[in-house]
């Protein structure tokens, strides 16, 4: 039995260790990722020492069972769990965790630094195509693939779209190394991937104004310096949530967040509920959520951690940093710059600006319908996967299961990661991803042999290692 896993990020890293710790000898478990941040992703690879996690330390164990696994990794003290440390360090433990799982496993671990570019149906099983050419069969699949590779931003040209002028992946092959100090930037997003970037320009000495832009123009929010002590939703809320009353949920989150001592509280409390109420949305009320309220959940959900905040702070205050509300129309490049046309919030007028550098930094794209990635196109192609209508990702059931273009779901391929959020809307971070990991993961290997007869197997030293 192979199980492959698309994607040695943290979704299918922390599943693979699942896996690893729970599966019997008989189980080959192969980690499929590309060699640039193999076990560690986007997020935690591909960073720079000078960006930090959004999470305190104290809750980001890998796995659902042990939440403090991460802060008792670096042995940290009791205050220093409350700390946002830098991503770095959280790529170097999950690298740890899973060559540790992989020691002690009886399952066979196998990994395979290529990228998947075509996955297809082959019997009762699937043929998985590597990128060097070579292909092998596997029982079950699990596409963890992350979010997808930015799309270029609408209204940038094509010549633009390939010109160092514009940056469309700021963590990709160190875009922002280039960036001369002096040149005028507009960046398109005012979210935590803005705030990774102007951290790195600050840190590299940038002296050139900045323009962050998105349609509300709405920073995310800060943590508190102490976490926001939990508060218990009344039952108004409870019962709006359970009753899928977006209208009523919102109201009385407007109403309560006057009262708590801490509205951060609030956004923490909801959190849970997040995944079930999204699920129970019909379509129309979804599409409204994301037209109307999404900017806003996300700045106060996605929170910068409070020394970054600081930063971005001292940038406005000098005059550096501009947060503008608006919308980016179209950009080209036209005499060794960039001429972009804003049209302003809440303004008829279209103006007509220029800078030197555009920066694509609008977060996470799940937009599977046109998205250009190989794997991707292949499964759209296929009609192995479907897309959700409002471009969250593609169709899976309760079981994390791909819903094909013919509406059947396909045995045996799987969907893990933001992906997902077209079903569980909630499912980009650490805490909902580790326990989306472990659900999958009993579900992967619930066909009993698959699975090891008592925890006290996993502590047996593997043979059949090859980590
Ligand atoms: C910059 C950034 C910072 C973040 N910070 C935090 C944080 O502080 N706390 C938090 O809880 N969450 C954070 N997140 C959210 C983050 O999405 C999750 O925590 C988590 O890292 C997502 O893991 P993933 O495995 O689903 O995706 P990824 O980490 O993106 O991993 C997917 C992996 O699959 C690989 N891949 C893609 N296609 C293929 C293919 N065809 N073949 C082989 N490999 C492929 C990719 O290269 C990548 O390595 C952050 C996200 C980003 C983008």
């Amino acid at each position: 039995m192979r199980i492959t896993i698309v994607g040695a990020g943290f979704s299918g890293s922390v599943l693979a260790i699942e896996l690893a710790r729970n599966a019997a000898s008989g189980v080959d478990v192969c980690l499929a990722g590309v060699a640039g941040n193999y076990a560690r992703g986007v997020a935690y690879g591909d960073a720079r020492p000078e960006h930090l996690l959004n999470v305190r330390a104290r809750q980001l164990g890998a796995t659902a069972d042990y939440p403090a696994d991460f802060a008792d990794w670096l042995s940290l003290t009791e205050k220093a769990r409350d700390r946002f440390l830098p991503r770095l360090v959280y790529g170097e433990y999950l690298h740890a965790r899973l060559h540790a799982a992989a020691e002690i496993s009886q399952a066979s671990l196998s990994r395979v630094k290529q990228e998947v570019i075509a996955i297809e149906r082959a019997g009762n099983g699937f043929r998985v195509h590597l990128a060097d050419g070579g292909a092998f069969a596997s029982d079950q699949v699990v596409l963890a693939v992350g979010a997808l590779p930015p799309q270029a931003l609408t209204g940038v040209g094509p010549r633009l779209a390939v010109h160092p002028s514009y940056i469309g992946w700021p963590w990709q092959d160190r875009a922002l190394e280039n960036v001369d100090a002096n040149a005028r930037l507009l960046i398109v997003g005012t979210g935590l991937t803005m705030a990774d970037v102007v951290t790195t320009l600050r840190r590299r000495g940038h002296r050139g104004p900045i323009t962050a832009l998105s349609r509300h123009g709405l920073l995310s929010r800060a943590h508190g310096d102490e976490p926001a002590p939990p508060v218990a939703l009344p039952p108004t809320v409870l019962q709006a949530l359970h009753q899928h009353d977006l209208r009523e949920v919102v109201r009385a989150l407007r109403t309560l967040s006057a009262i708590v001592p801490d509205w951060r509280s609030l956004v923490d409390a909801v959190r849970p509920h997040a995944q079930a109420f999204w699920r129970g949305l019909p379509m129309a009320e979804r599409a409204r959520f994301l037209r109307h309220l999404r900017p806003h959940w996300e700045a106060a959900r996605h929170r910068l951690a409070p020394s970054v905040a600081v930063d971005i702070e001292a940038l406005r205050a000098t005059g550096q940093l501009r947060i503008r509300a608006g919308r980016l129309l179209r950009a080209r490049r036209i005499d060794g710059a960039v001429n972009v046309s804003i049209r302003d919030r809440g303004s008829s007028e279209i103006r007509n600006e220029t800078c030197d550098v555009l920066i694509r930094a609008t977060g996470l794209d799940t937009d599977f319908e046109h998205t250009p990635d190989p794997l991707m196109a292949n499964l759209r192609e296929s009609g192995l996967l479907a897309p959700d209508p409002l471009g969250l990702g593609v169709i899976t059931n309760d079981r994390f299961e791909a819903i094909a273009r013919d509406g059947r779901p396909v045995r045996g391929l799987h969907v893990l990661g933001p992906l997902l959020r077209a079903q569980l809307w909630e499912i980009t971070a650490v805490p909902e991803l580790r326990v989306a990991a472990r659900a999958l993961a009993r579900q992967l290997l619930s066909s009993g042999w698959l699975a090891t007869p008592a925890a006290a197997a996993i502590a047996m030293p593997s043979r059949r290692v090859s980590f």
